[in-house]
């Protein structure tokens, strides 16, 4: 690989990012820093795949420096001092600019003590030698790739591989993150970073619930959240989350559905409900609990998975009229009904579901309350029961037209 990139970073981002880094660059220069495209992005240029957000690395002040840039750059500039971060955003694009550091850790899972550290100490600080590449991008080096660890070789052999033995260790999130890498890129772990990871898979208890929860939820962002779980299953740390959790002919059944129908569309919330729907009551509690997301919509919907289980034998019915159906599943999330539709069910399980969710459940009447009390019903619950029986009517094809809708609400109103 050629050590300068200034040709794959012109192919790659965007002209007004580019003018941005340029313009931080030569500002950068000229308060006597040095500066670097940092991270992901170096990573993503270097393998050809679409940049996501851009991290530039100051030798330096970031907020000095962002400051200086504010009069020439575009983009919206926030400045979070207290971090001693800025961030650019331009269109979708965010520029995060922030000053090299070095890191320690007092103890496993504990958030790092940071200090100041030049570019070497803030490489040595990531996860992965693939993300810990930089190109300088200071007039006169601009495009140099710089690669302490390692890094670019890794690429080239396709190999997640940790800095040092105590990695892990330091911060267990990294197990999460060396899955989630090792499948989004269909590389593989390093030898020997694969047997650090196995003996390490204890220090998961260190990390906090809100930390894991994310890491999980990052899983389930990304195009392929199958073949991270089936990993994860498999390397023992899905376990480690709740040991009732497994990767199991089922679950492989609705992943690689859902990876069928609609991989971009498919809500993150679906394929949690995927992940939860075979544990029971206690084991669904202890996870959520684990993962801090008791109360939230993850929760409400889990349990609205649950809950669908005990209505299986009524789903399961080829003669359910479609009013039935409609009164059954209206109140549950179509995210837990879609997750559920992707699960091994009985086939008339399914076909109800699909009914519920392609058609029934957009099913109106075309008459509102309003409608109805300008034909003369007097305003009260009488409205809502006349409603909901013609929409049942309609539901059951026995109603189709206006005219049917308001014959049917005179007759039942008695007028
Ligand atoms: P993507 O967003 O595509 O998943 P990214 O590399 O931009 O990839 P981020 O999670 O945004 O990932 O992190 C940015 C960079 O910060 C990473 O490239 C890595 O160098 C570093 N980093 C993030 N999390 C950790 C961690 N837990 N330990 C060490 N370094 C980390």
């Amino acid at each position: 690989m050629h050590n300068n990139l200034t040709v794959e970073i012109e192919a790659r981002l965007p002209g007004p990012v580019i003018q941005l880094v340029r313009t931080a660059g030569r500002t950068a220069a000229r308060c006597g820093f040095n500066s670097y495209l940092v991270g992901g992005i170096v990573r993503d240029i270097l393998l050809n795949r679409p940049p996501a957000d851009i991290d530039i690395m100051v030798d330096g002040d970031a907020v000095r420096l962002a400051g200086e840039m504010a009069r020439q750059a575009d983009g919206k500039l926030t400045i979070h001092k207290a971090f001693g971060t800025a961030t650019f955003k331009l269109g979708n694009c965010r520029v995060d600019l922030s000053t090299c550091r070095g890191e320690t850790y007092d103890r496993p899972g504990a958030l790092p003590k940071v200090k100041p550290g030049d570019i070497r100490q803030d490489l040595f600080r990531r996860d992965f030698s693939i993300n810990a590449l930089a190109i300088c991008i200071n007039p006169g080096r601009f495009g140099l790739l710089i690669d302490y660890y390692g890094g670019s070789q890794d690429l080239a052999d396709k190999l997640i591989r940790i800095s040092h033995a105590k990695s892990f260790q330091d911060d267990a999130t990294r197990i999460m993150r060396a899955v989630r890498y090792e499948q989004r890129l269909d590389f593989k772990l390093e030898h020997n970073t694969l047997k650090l990871l196995r003996r390490d898979l204890e220090m998961l208890d260190t990390i906090s619930s809100d930390r894991l929860k994310r890491e999980v939820l990052l899983w389930l962002g990304e195009a392929g959240p199958g073949k991270i779980v089936r990993r994860a299953s498999q390397m023992g740390i899905l376990p480690k989350l709740h040991p009732a959790l497994k990767w199991n002919r089922p679950m492989q059944v609705a992943f690689s559905r859902s990876a069928a129908c609609n991989a971009a569309g498919t809500p993150v919330i679906t394929y949690f409900c995927l992940l939860v729907f075979q544990l029971g009551e206690d084991a669904l509690y202890e996870l959520l609990l684990r993962l801090n997301l008791l109360g939230s919509r993850y929760d409400l919907l889990s349990y609205q998975g649950l809950a669908l289980k005990e209505k299986q034998a009524m789903l399961d019915n080829p003669s359910i009229k479609n009013s039935e159906l409609y009164f059954l599943l209206r109140d549950t999330d179509p995210a837990v009904l879609q997750a559920v539709w992707l699960y091994p069910n009985p086939s008339m399980v399914r076909k109800n579901l699909h009914l519920f969710l392609t058609k029934l459940r957009h099913v109106k009447t075309l008459l509102t309350g309003n409608n109805l009390t300008m034909l003369g019903i007097k305003p009260g619950p009488q409205v809502g029961a006349i409603l909901k029986k013609m929409l049942t009517a309609r539901l059951d094809g026995l109603i189709k037209t206006r005219a049917d809708e308001e014959k049917l609400a005179r007759r039942l109103a008695g007028i």
